[in-house]
């Protein structure tokens, strides 16, 4: 009867595997003919391995002649397809004339003729005494030894082909799929083609059971590269696995109560294995569909970078040219101005002082984007930047705020080093943002203060600067939002300022980042006169490196 060895149960475990893979790979996408034909190809290869695991298990009787011939019959398949699959891949469609499919089926059909023709390509088996079972061939074996190595080159002259003319990811899959079939066919070629001419059937179950290279290269493909989702792989190989242990399992029942209890227990689990596969794919379904809408997403904001970058450098030279004459203009280089057109001069003047600050939060915002913003850290008395600027603003003071400046005396133990302020920054970058600072609050303020404070945070090692005002502060709702890019408060637009566009803080938090800091605002509410405060802690101990790479 029946026996069980270690070949006999790799065998079935190889056969196993390899009809859940060909299957899965064919429900993955059912329209699609590449994932057709490769499937065709595991389960003529899973079906080729299983009749083999009879052919070891049946002892040499009338049947094992029929099994014999089966095991030819599967294993002329698995070239067929493979030609099928060559000529498919990668693409979803069959792109081959009726003329050329018949030119690859006629000669299978011819060879299965072969086989049916009694002692033609099988001519007798027998029991050799060290228990092998030894297969004689008649002389139709030439010519099916012929068809298989024929088709098999044939195969693979195509992969190659098609790995010279393809690129990215269909290159590495190529190559994937060329490795493991190749391997598998060597071992399938040489030890139940060749070797049985000689009469050695020692190796004849290694041939059948080395497919595993071919499905193990393709799940490192799978988990590597991304062939298929890989989480989606593993639940359906385990529970296609779980079910056939379980189908197994009902012929070993002992008794029809026994066997119900496994049927029950079956079904059970089939069903539920059907709903988790079902899901599953549902929701690999959704993700690809999301990941594609990503990738456009992506693309789309790397052009609107790329688009803001071009654009706002074409626009700086002109401006350029703007402010410059007419602030040569009002200073008189071109002669004396009258009074009356000292004004709109002004005007012009100052619109293009703003254009240009606002075309720099452009410039800025793209290269944060694009992770190219450079930085060029020194160390610096954060005290005197502060007062220049401050200053700076006195002078364009035009609402009569009350502009001021003041350094509050640092807390206890700190009292020898009060007037070190020195942090390791990019100078230009962080003038930038305190200016933006000064200038949100002078702009949100109608009357009132703006008030400049400057303090140590001992217990972080960093240098606080305060800018605190008496303007039309913030909702929470605007608190919340003020440091993402393009957002503005709707009283803030409506009423005091048109000219922003919300980017000012985004690109100042992005600054800070990078040098290891934070910046963040208060608000009580607005309309109470009590106006916001605005936060900027740099640490004095920042170690930076002289670009930004994150
Ligand atoms: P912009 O000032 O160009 O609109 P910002 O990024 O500098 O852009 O500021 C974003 C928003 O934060 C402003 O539109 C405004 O609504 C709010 N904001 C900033 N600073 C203040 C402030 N001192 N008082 C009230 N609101 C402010």
């Amino acid at each position: 009867m029946a026996y069980f060895n270690v070949q006999t149960i790799s065998l079935i475990l190889v056969g196993l595997v390899n009809f859940v893979l060909g299957f899965l790979i064919y429900l993955r996408e059912k329209e699609n003919k590449s994932n057709l034909f490769f499937s065709l190809v595991a389960l003529s290869v899973s079906w080729w391995v299983l009749t083999r695991a009879l052919f070891e298990i049946f002892p040499v009787n009338n049947f094992i002649y029929v099994l014999g011939n089966f095991l030819y019959f599967s294993a002329s398949l698995i070239p067929l397809f493979f030609v099928f699959f060559t000529y498919t891949f990668p693409s979803k469609k069959i792109s081959l004339s009726k003329k050329k499919i018949l030119f690859i089926i006629i000669p299978n059909l011819i060879i299965i003729w072969f086989i049916l023709i009694p002692e033609f390509v099988v001519n007798n088996i027998n029991q050799s005494v060290n228990g092998y079972k030894i297969i004689t061939f008649g002389n139709g074996y030439f010519f099916y030894s012929l068809y298989i190595i024929y088709y098999f080159l044939w195969g693979f002259v195509n992969l190659i082909k098609k790995y010279k003319k393809s690129e990215g990811i269909i290159k590495i899959q190529l190559r994937y799929i060329f490795g493991g079939t190749f391997i598998a066919t060597l071992f399938g070629v040489s030890t139940n083609l060749i070797l049985p001419i000689f009469n050695s059937f020692r190796f004849f179950w290694l041939g059948p059971v080395m497919t595993i290279i071919m499905v193990v290269f393709i799940a490192y493909a799978i988990v590597k590269h991304h062939l298929l989702n890989i989480k989606i792989i593993a639940t359906e190989l385990f529970t296609g696995l779980i079910i056939i242990i379980l189908f197994v399992d009902l012929f070993l029942a002992r008794s029809p109560a026994e066997f119900f209890v496994k049927f029950g227990i079956f079904i059970l689990v089939s069903i539920f294995g059907y709903l988790i596969i079902r899901n599953v794919l549902k929701m690999d379904r959704m993700m690809s569909e999301l990941e594609a809408a990503n990738i456009q997403l992506k693309k789309l904001d790397k052009a609107k970078s790329e688009f803001i970058t071009i654009a706002s450098h074409q626009l700086r030279a002109p401006l350029c040219a703007i402010k410059g004459y007419s602030s040569m203009l009002l200073e008189g280089s071109f002669g004396e101005i009258p009074k009356h057109a000292r004004k709109p001069l002004d005007r012009i003047l100052q619109s293009s002082v703003r254009l240009v600050l606002l075309i720099k939060d452009f410039l800025d915002l793209s290269r944060i984007e694009r992770g190219k913003m450079e930085y060029d850290f020194q160390k610096i008395n954060l005290k005197r930047l502060v007062e220049d600027i401050v200053e700076e603003f006195k002078t364009v003071n035009h609402k009569n705020l009350n502009l001021s400046f003041d350094v509050s005396p640092s807390l206890e133990g700190e009292k020898n080093k009060r007037d070190d302020f020195t942090v390791n920054i990019d100078q230009n970058k962080i003038r930038q943002v305190i200016n933006n600072l000064i200038d949100n609050a002078m702009k949100y303020t109608p009357k009132g203060f703006v008030k400049v404070r400057l303090y140590k945070n001992p217990k972080k090692s960093a240098i606080v600067l305060q800018v605190t005002d008496s303007g039309i502060g913030m909702n929470r709702e605007t608190l919340a939002r003020i440091f993402e890019k393009f957002t503005r408060a709707k009283e803030g637009i409506f009423r005091i300022n048109t000219e922003g566009i919300g980017l000012g803080l985004y690109v100042a938090k992005e600054i800070i980042k990078a040098h290891g800091g934070r910046v963040w605002a208060e608000s009580p509410s607005p309309d109470t006169g009590k106006g916001s405060a605005f936060y900027l802690e740099i640490p004095t101990d920042f170690a930076s490196k002289n670009s930004d790479k994150r």
